[in-house]
């Protein structure tokens, strides 16, 4: 039987990848975005976030089976903290009782890679605390001292995402409710948000510095939407709490061989 999926960032990039292969594969598809989506809705603010909620509660009858939430932007600005960490955990918090409904329920978000970069501590620790208003206002801070430290904004809302991710997976809320929910991490996706970037050469040379990928380099939005697809799927009945790093070898090359040590004795 065909499941119901509700997708963010339908219109674009990942998101709009991961809703057509689902739509190929005969699965039902809410779309939410700005524009172009079955469900239009402004994910950056409060309103529009619970408007979302409401609209895909509506069409879906009240049963979600999987909740896919790509919308994402990657600028040096405050919004960027409002929709990629709280346009996420809102939404999700609020779509949990109709996943709960669903007899196969799962969630996946995309985080990126960029959460293992440079990141404001404060500001991450303002998102966690659900302090949207004490997040928003440290941002503000960052992006007024100039790109070089407001692209802060962008790793702290992943490291945030990531970090929330762990935290509820593992809650009676999502665990407990036998709700898998994971992240994917992605290196350097060749999207509308990237396209600017890996335009020239100059640009291309510094996004791999920062994001080096001996695995087949830059990829493809469907090496992530067969992913979110495989975790929001029946087939995943274990898998919690991940924060998956599927970005060319990208996690590999930074983080190197041992992410194992933190119980280890001295
Ligand atoms: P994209 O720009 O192609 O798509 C993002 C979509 O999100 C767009 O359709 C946009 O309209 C939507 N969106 C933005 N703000 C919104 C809002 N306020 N309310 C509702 N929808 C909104 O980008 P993409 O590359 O497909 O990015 C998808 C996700 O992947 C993002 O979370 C991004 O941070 C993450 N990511 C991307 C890359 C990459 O290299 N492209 C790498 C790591 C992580």
């Amino acid at each position: 039987m065909a499941r119901t999926y509700a997708v963010t960032g339908s219109a674009s990039g990942i998101g709009a990848t991961t809703a057509r292969i689902l739509t190929e594969r005969g699965e039902r598809v809410i779309g939410i975005d700005l524009k172009n989506a079955d469900v239009e809705a402004d994910l950056s603010t409060a309103e529009g976030r619970a408007d979302a909620a409401a609209r895909v509660i509506e069409l879906t009858g009240g049963t979600i089976d999987g909740v896919i939430a790509c919308a994402g932007i990657s600028a040096p600005i405050p919004k960027t903290i409002s929709v990629n960490y709280f346009g996420v955990t809102e939404l999700l918090t609020a779509l949990l009782p109709a996943l709960a409904k669903s007899e196969a329920p799962r969630a996946a978000v995309v985080s990126s890679m960029a959460s293992l970069q440079s990141n404001s501590s404060e500001l991450v620790e303002a998102a966690l605390d659900g302090d949207e208003q004490k997040a928003l206002s440290i941002a503000a801070d960052l992006a007024e001292q100039g790109p070089q430290v407001g692209y802060l904004v962008y790793p702290s809302s992943k490291r945030a995402l990531s970090r929330w991710v762990r935290r509820q997976s593992v809650t009676p809320e999502w665990a407990g409710a036998g709700i898998p929910l994971n992240a994917v991490a992605p290196g350097t996706v060749i999207t509308p948000m990237t396209a600017d970037l890996l335009r020239t050469p100059e640009g291309a040379a510094m996004v791999d510095k920062n994001v080096p990928m001996p695995l087949n380099s830059h990829q493809p939005p469907e090496s992530i939407a067969n992913l979110l697809i495989w975790l929001t799927g029946m087939e995943n009945t274990h898998l919690a709490g991940q924060v998956i790093y599927d970005d060319g070898g990208a996690d590999a090359s930074l983080r190197g061989d041992d992410i194992w040590s933190w119980n280890d004795k001295a």
